[in-house]
């Protein structure tokens, strides 16, 4: 009995290799044979619709523990005791790629967790990256077209990404990060993680602070680079990431992050000297040095791929009382499309499925129907207001605050100088690389713009890299032997 197969419906199956037939020699199949068709039918329907991006991703279980008292700043429950620990699920991703597509191509990684706290999910959606290509939620359809495949010869064509990279030079800071050694992560377990997106942090007497999330790699950063003989053979192997996060938990080792945060007193934020909403740009680590608060710490395969790993759904606008919003543009937008998208892969129910249950929470509310795997509320009230105890809104919980400052309604472009597009990524390439890095990165793009079929879209780039730094544009000029007017 105990390891008997059964049907879906529960019926003993006598069984599962043969079907029904008239007739042994030339018999014909029987549409009485409903155990082929349930596995048929089955078989079918297995494929859910693939994320448009972040197809391709691992996932880990393990914890988030406080290492440093933040309740002056925030008065989320999960952070209030040093030493508290808080259950994770984490998933890593490749962005542009399919769901089968390589782990070691050149791409920003998605660095998603799920926290699931006492008072709810918190889901920190982020990237590998501090920032992204864009700085308008807007412009993102078009980003991802640009980079995906063409909808001609379905061939992944530069041509077409770099046309929008160089049409659009606020993408210039995360294009150069993309193309330095970092672009492409020894693995999940050696690179850094960011919530990019400025947030605010709300103490109990409902006083804001902005803050950035930062997760740094205990295992050190490390790159893939084609030109290392140790690196021989890795780049050929699709799955290089997900073997190495699988494996290392699966031998008994913990992949872990440190945690810490930028804070920034909420009224700098009108008078930094940059816009410190705008995803493309980085609050430095001077003005902002980074304060260490937690540690994560990733312990536990998944068991079964589809339901943890496919099926797990993340959303920005998940937040908990003590986390909230900034104005951030890109955030803004990202706050209404992942449920969105969510409610198309999963349907609308897909908190209810084990991955994405706010288990530590009693879930009560009005939403019914739909496809449920759940009581569906049972027989509790279906409206709110009512008078047969149905779960009530709680006024405590609101969040805090925020007062317009500009009342004009309008599409603003979210950089007034353009010069400002190119001052961190110059700080990037000149500062913080080394010679033998700053060479890589314009071997790395020399290469990818070689495969550009325009010209035009060439030079556009290079000028670009040259606002960013002369030397930068000039050698990636002559390398390509392509005359660029710099004026
Ligand atoms: P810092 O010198 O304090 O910061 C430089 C940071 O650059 C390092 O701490 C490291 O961030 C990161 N870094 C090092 N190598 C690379 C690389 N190959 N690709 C991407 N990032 C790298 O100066 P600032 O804070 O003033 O920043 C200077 C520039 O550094 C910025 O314009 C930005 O381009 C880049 N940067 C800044 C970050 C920030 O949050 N301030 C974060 C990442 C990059 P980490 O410690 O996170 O690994």
């Amino acid at each position: 009995m105990s390891n008997l197969l059964s049907s879906a419906n529960g019926i003993p199956l006598q069984e599962y290799g043969v079907t029904e037939t008239a007739g042994k020699f030339g018999g014909l199949t029987l549409s009485q044979d409903t155990i082929y068709f349930e596995k048929l039918g089955h078989f079918h329907r297995e494929v859910i619709p693939e994320r448009r991006v972040h197809a391709k991703g691992s996932g880990a279980y393990g914890y988030f523990e406080v290492t440093a008292d933040m309740t002056k700043y925030c008065k989320a429950k999960f952070l209030n005791e040093v030493g508290k620990q808080t259950p994770v699920f984490a998933r890593f991703s490749l962005v542009v790629g399919e769901r089968g597509s390589s782990d070691v191509a050149r791409d920003v990684r998605g660095f998603a967790l799920k926290f699931y706290t006492e008072e709810g999910n918190w889901d920190m959606v982020g990237n590998n990256t501090p920032i992204f290509f864009i700085s308008d939620a807007i412009r993102f359809p078009d980003l991802i077209h640009a980079m995906k495949r063409h909808p001609q010869t379905n061939l992944v064509d530069p041509t077409t990404a770099w046309d929008f990279w160089s049409s659009v030079p606020e993408s210039t800071h995360q294009v150069l990060m993309l193309f330095t050694d970092r672009g492409i992560p020894d693995g999940y377990r050696h690179m850094n993680g960011y919530g990019s997106h400025t947030f605010k942090w709300v103490n109990d007497k409902n006083e804001v602070t902005w803050v950035k999330f930062h997760f740094k790699t205990e295992a050190g950063i490390k790159c893939l680079l084609s030109s290392d003989p140790k690196h021989f053979g890795v780049l050929d192997d699709p799955d290089y990431s997900s073997r190495d996060l699988y494996e290392h938990i699966a031998n008994n080792k913990e992949a872990c992050w440190k945690a810490y945060v930028q804070l920034m007193p909420y009224d700098d934020a009108w008078t930094y000297k940059i816009d410190p909403f705008d995803l493309t740009r980085v609050w430095s680590h001077k003005d902002y040095p980074l304060i260490e608060y937690g540690r994560l710490v990733l312990n536990r395969n998944p068991t079964n791929y589809h339901a943890e790993v496919e099926q797990v759904a993340f959303s920005p606008a998940n937040f908990v009382p003590g986390i909230e919003p900034s104005p951030d543009k890109v955030l803004q937008g990202r706050l209404y499309s992942y449920m969105d998208s969510q409610f198309y892969r999963l349907c609308k129910n897909y908190t209810t499925l084990p991955i994405n249950c706010p288990y530590r929470v009693k879930i009560q509310n009005y939403h019914r129907d739909g496809i449920t795997h759940t009581s569906n509320g049972e027989n509790k009230p279906t409206y709110w207001p009512n008078s047969f105890g149905g779960p009530n809104p709680d006024p405590a919980y609101n969040r805090s605050e925020y007062k317009l400052r500009d009342t004009n309604v309008g599409r603003y472009p979210t950089v007034e100088d353009k010069q400002d597009y190119f001052t961190q990524p110059g700080c990037l390439y000149r500062n913080v690389l080394k010679e033998d890095e700053r060479q890589r990165v314009i071997t790395n793009i020399a290469g990818s713009l070689s495969f550009v079929s325009s010209d035009q879209v060439k030079a556009r780039a290079i000028k670009n890299f040259y606002m960013v730094d002369k030397d930068l544009g000039t050698q990636l000029a002559q390398k390509l032997d392509i005359k660029v007017d710099f004026t």
